[in-house]
């Protein structure tokens, strides 16, 4: 079962059911809204005996496939632990016709190279063949190009999709070949089920805050969001320094950016106080500055003493 996305169900469903489906997607759209749940949701469609998309259903094929899913974080962990040992790089394989790959090992030529050979021979269950490449982008150039020529002689009924936030850093060549799909962000109300059925309890406000995406919600989570929050509602310069300056990266000060901007930009839209305008026209310039590699310290002083010479 997946929650969301309902429309990409519907389409998904009706083109597979019709044999119109291509043979290469790109699943794009921000983290933490599905995407990869949605392609080996289809991939499970696609290989069930009975045909069943989007639903559940126990024949063989799908109880192997669910099967292997609920092990497959066990055998992460193993592949960890075995980073020199033969596991190195080896792809989860779901059951003979599906792999995922999803860790950088896995986007490596030679993984790449091994699922060519192995989808030249036939399928195990139905004709169909699917393969599942999370984090698509971080493909390198030698893998990208290897994967292209399957992607341009595609053998039988096989079914690639490549999962990314970030489609723009894929080779143009496979752009091209492939026809992309972009996934919306979570409503409200769906992201409140998906957080109520991997059991993360939240408050409503952290929903205001993360974006429609589950991996937003970790972050902001980690953050201590609340603190953060309560800090900012009280202009308690003390814990808005807390905050700012115990970010470690430039990733986890982009993410108390984005929690200070939205509170701000609101704060100018109730008060009309115009020395807002200027705090928050500097945050977003800070937003743009941390994508570049810039001095974390002097980033986090900057933000900081704007804040403090705004509340003065
Ligand atoms: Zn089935």
């Amino acid at each position: 079962m997946i929650l969301g996305h309902t429309k990409q169900q519907a389409m998904f469903k009706r083109l597979a059911t019709t044999g119109r489906l291509s043979h290469a997607y790109i699943f794009s759209g921000i983290d933490g809204i599905g995407k990869r749940t949605f392609a080996m949701e289809l991939a499970r469609g696609l290989l069930c005996s009975d045909g069943k998309f989007f639903e559940p259903c126990d024949c063989p094929m799908c109880k192997l496939v669910l099967r292997d899913q609920q092990e497959s974080d066990t055998r992460r962990v193993e592949r960890e632990a075995d980073k020199k040992g033969e596991n190195k790089g080896k792809k989860l394989r779901f059951c003979p016709d599906l792999y995922l790959l999803d860790e950088p090992d896995d986007l490596r030529i030679e993984s790449i190279r091994d699922i060519i050979g192995d989808l030249s021979v036939s399928s195990y269950g139905n004709d169909w063949r699917v393969v599942v490449l999370d984090n698509a982008h971080d493909m390198g150039v030698e893998a990208a190009n290897a994967f292209l020529k399957t992607l341009e002689e595609p053998s039988g009924e096989t079914l690639f999709m490549l999962v990314s936030s970030q489609p723009d850093r894929l080779l143009p060549t496979i752009r091209s070949r492939c026809l992309n799909l972009d996934f919306e962000p979570l409503d409200k109300n769906t992201l409140l089920m998906v957080l109520r059925k991997v059991k993360i309890n939240v408050n409503e406000v952290l929903l205001d805050y993360a974006g429609g995406s589950v991996s937003r919600i970790q972050l902001l989570r980690q953050l201590d969001f609340t603190g953060l929050k309560a800090s900012i509602d009280t202009n308690s310069i003390e814990g808005l320094a807390k905050s700012i300056f115990s970010a470690d990266s430039l990733d986890k000060l982009a993410d108390v950016l984005a929690v200070l901007l939205p509170c701000y930009m609101s704060r100018y839209k109730s008060t009309l106080d115009v020395r807002y305008v200027s705090l928050v026209s500097y945050l977003e310039t800070m937003v743009q500055t941390l994508k570049t590699n810039v001095n974390l310290n002097l980033a986090s002083l900057g933000i900081f003493t704007k804040i403090a010479e705004t509340l003065k």
